[in-house]
């Protein structure tokens, strides 16, 4: 994109975008709002979902770890599932071969899966043979199965550490719901709790130790690790050790000097989201010794992708809403005051919504969370600041009222969608402002960073400046969505993905409609930017094209330019969404500063010139889905050749939600929609028939199997 300027002194600001009807202005958004935008959780007012073990928690605690340690006895797994004798005897690589086989018997019975996926499987055995590596496993594709199935059949300790408590507290209570001895240890426990923990510890009762970076920096607390028989550490959201990723916390950088203290402690990072830059530098921040890089398939092909011009947002929202009437979603937008507005105007329409960010008591988002875990709300208006400890495997869309900042924090987003493998959507509404607030934020960020003197402040500004640049042309462009994710990620598409095309997303689907004369319309528009002397923004040059007959036009003579009123027949929004494709394609780009003007590239000017040819598409309405509105568990059971009962399904669904409530844990924990569609095709009689149901394990089969029998025998009676 370099082509140079004629002038980038700009006389006049860039007009806000015809639909600013929403508000994305940045000075709307407080700093605290920023932060909260900026990271996957701000680090004000959010005390309580971080782990800060700082002050008299951590006094207490290495209290408790210092009390003497009973030896610890491990033979726990041992007597369970294989000899501990054996062991001395056989080579690593048999040892590991023969508890390979015990891993997928461990996880069919504690789980209920058949079987493990390609990459998971490499990843189990990599652990198991005490090999570091490097996951990188989208959201939603089974990555903590990677480090909790190995430490089912291994003897011994892993440790993970995590970042978040919310994170934590959800893995471990999904495991122990499973039947898997797990614990945390962290801030947020009464003294009472982590003296359980440290008994479990010390009695060797325990697979897995989740903990927060921060805790691992206590003096002495990896002896106390090692004595309670720590074999690995698995570093979860990994991404976070490097400044090159898209949500870098300083207190990962400890993480780094573990290596240096346990040279040969097997270390195993996780990550749902990095480059391959990004992967380098994680493995050489984490000292990772000849890791094993294990990418995984970052095609999500259940999630269909749509982008479009935010006009009204609340009316393109309920579109979507609409589409998916009862089920789960979830809607992102940037600042609290736009979060606020929806969730009023959604409300107002009889949408069972609530508001969640930042600023609100973390009592408050406890409960936003748990009503929306315990199914008694269907959608929440968020910033980004809700999710991460989110399980709900059935969300069936998220919307963005706004454009992201990177693709990595996209990515995760809308992998809350779908992550039951069913159907799901994501929307995307954006408008040209969105760029230029993002970066606006970015700069004034990087410019109290300098302030506060940090050194790298200029290298991260460039970083998120270029990932904004991807995203922005993610949105604009016509590409294949799925296709650009995946190339974002380094992943290779596949051939038939090239030559057929995705068929789950606008551009594949056809949604984007061809514009007949595309090459003519562009060249009016890149005609109009050189005319305008390439110093002016899209609002401008939009009015221009529109013909706009105000004191502004003719105070600069633009309304003599022999291109005003060229394009007076298409709406605002079609002229600046063609304006937006074209920055998208790299045929005009846009100057920095405070009044970003447009300005023509050299590709630009070879299609100006009639030497190059680009179509330009207009953006359609997505159809209502003909097909019957049903449960997508369902639809899928029937593609899958069964056909479940719908009336028992949700008749299932309904008990499955008294029963959560009542024994105060999430739904998708007692069973997911998938099992429960599996159940309503097959109406199992006895816990045999239930054991062979995909997701039911057997722990779940003796605890929650006799009252869903007996509702499956009772219904229809
Ligand atoms: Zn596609």
């Amino acid at each position: 994109m370099q082509a140079c300027t004629l002038t980038t002194s700009s006389p006049d600001p860039v007009p806000v975008p015809a639909e600013s009807t929403y508000d994305s202005d940045p000075d709307l958004a407080g700093a605290a709002e920023f932060a909260a935008n900026e990271g996957v959780e701000p680090s004000e007012g959010q005390g309580s979902a971080y782990e800060t073990d700082s002050g008299e928690s951590t006094g207490a605690d290495l209290a408790l770890a210092q009390e003497p340690l009973a030896a610890p006895a491990r033979s726990r797994k041992g007597t369970q599932h294989r000899k501990v004798e054996g062991d001395l005897i056989l080579p690593p690589e048999a040892l590991a071969e023969e508890r390979y086989g015990e891993v997928s018997e461990a996880v069919r019975r504690t789980f209920g899966f058949e079987s493990l996926r390609p990459l998971q499987d490499k990843a189990i055995r990599a652990a198991l043979e005490g090999q570091d590596a490097l996951v990188v496993l989208p959201t939603g594709a089974g990555k903590s199965l990677c480090f909790q199935a190995p430490a089912m059949v291994q003897p011994g300790l892993v440790v993970v550490l995590s970042p978040l408590i919310a994170l934590m507290k959800d893995q471990v209570d999904g495991l122990l719901a499973n039947g898997v001895p797990a614990a945390m240890l962290n801030s947020t426990q009464t003294t009472e709790q982590r003296r359980d923990v440290y008994r479990a510890l010390e009695e060797g009762k325990l697979d897995l130790l989740y903990i927060a970076p921060e805790r691992l920096a206590m003096e002495g607390f990896i002896d106390k690790l090692d004595a309670f028989g720590m074999v690995s550490m698995a570093v979860d959201e990994a991404h976070c050790i490097s400044h090159w990723g898209h949500d870098f916390r300083p207190e990962y950088r400890q993480v780094g000097e573990l290596r240096a203290k346990r040279p040969n402690l097997p270390i195993q990072a996780f990550t749902a989201t990095a480059t391959p830059e990004v992967q380098r530098d994680i493995c050489k921040q984490l000292g990772l010794r000849d890791p094993k890089i294990l990418v995984g398939d970052f095609d999500r092909p259940n999630l269909t992708y749509r982008v479009k011009p935010r006009r009204t947002l609340a009316d393109q929202a309920m579109e979507v809403i609409n589409r998916h009437e009862g089920e789960a979603g979830i809607i992102y937008c940037l600042s609290r005051k736009a979060v606020e507005k929806l969730s009023d105007d959604l409300h107002k329409r009889g949408v069972r919504c609530e508001a969640y960010h930042a600023g609100m008591t973390p009592r408050r988002r406890n409960e936003v969370q748990d009503q929306f875990q315990s199914e008694q709300i269907d959608v929440v208006v968020a910033t980004v600041a809700f999710g991460m400890g989110i399980d709900r495997t059935d969300v069936r869309y998220v919307i963005h009222g706004t454009l992201p900042k990177g693709i990595e924090q996209y990515s995760q987003e809308t992998g809350r969608a779908g992550r039951d493998g069913l159907p799901a959507e994501c929307v995307l509404f954006h408008s040209g402002s969105d760029y230029h607030n993002w970066k606006h934020l970015m700069e004034r960020s990087a410019q109290e960073a300098v302030e506060r003197g940090m050194a790298t402040a200029q290298e991260e500004l460039d970083s998120s400046l270029a990932r904004l640049g991807h995203t922005y042309g993610f949105a604009t462009g016509a590409r294949c969505r799925h296709q650009f994710l995946l190339e974002y990620f380094g992943q290779v598409p596949g051939e038939e993905l090239v030559k057929n095309g995705c068929g789950a997303c606008d551009v594949c689907l056809g949604e984007l409609e061809k514009v007949d004369d595309g090459q003519v319309l562009a060249q009016k528009i890149l005609s109009c930017v050189v005319r305008c002397e390439q110093r002016y923004g899209a609002g401008h040059i939009t009015d221009v094209l529109r013909g706009a007959d105000t004191q502004r036009m003719r105070d600069c003579g633009h309304d003599k330019l022999p291109t005003h009123g060229l394009l007076k027949e298409h709406s605002v929004g079609a002229v600046r969404g063609w304006i937006e494709q074209l920055t998208g394609h790299a045929l005009l780009a846009v100057t920095g500063g405070k009044y970003p003007t447009l300005y023509l590239t050299r590709t630009g000017l070879e299609v100006l010139k009639g030497e190059r040819s680009v179509e330009l598409f207009l953006s359609q309405t997505v159809k209502k889905e003909s097909r019957k509105r049903r449960k997508a568990a369902v639809a899928d059971a029937l593609d899958a050749g069964l056909e479940p009962d719908e009336g028992l399904f949700e008749d299932l669904r309904e008990f499955r939600r008294d029963l959560a409530r009542e024994r105060g844990v999430p739904p998708y924990l007692i069973f997911n929609d998938r099992t429960l569609a599996l159940m309503a095709a097959t109406k199992p009689q006895d816990t045999e028939a239930l054991l062979q149901l995909k997701g039911v394990g057997e722990k779940k089969a003796a605890d929650l199997g006799p009252l869903f029998l007996e509702r499956i025998a009772a219904y229809g009676q």
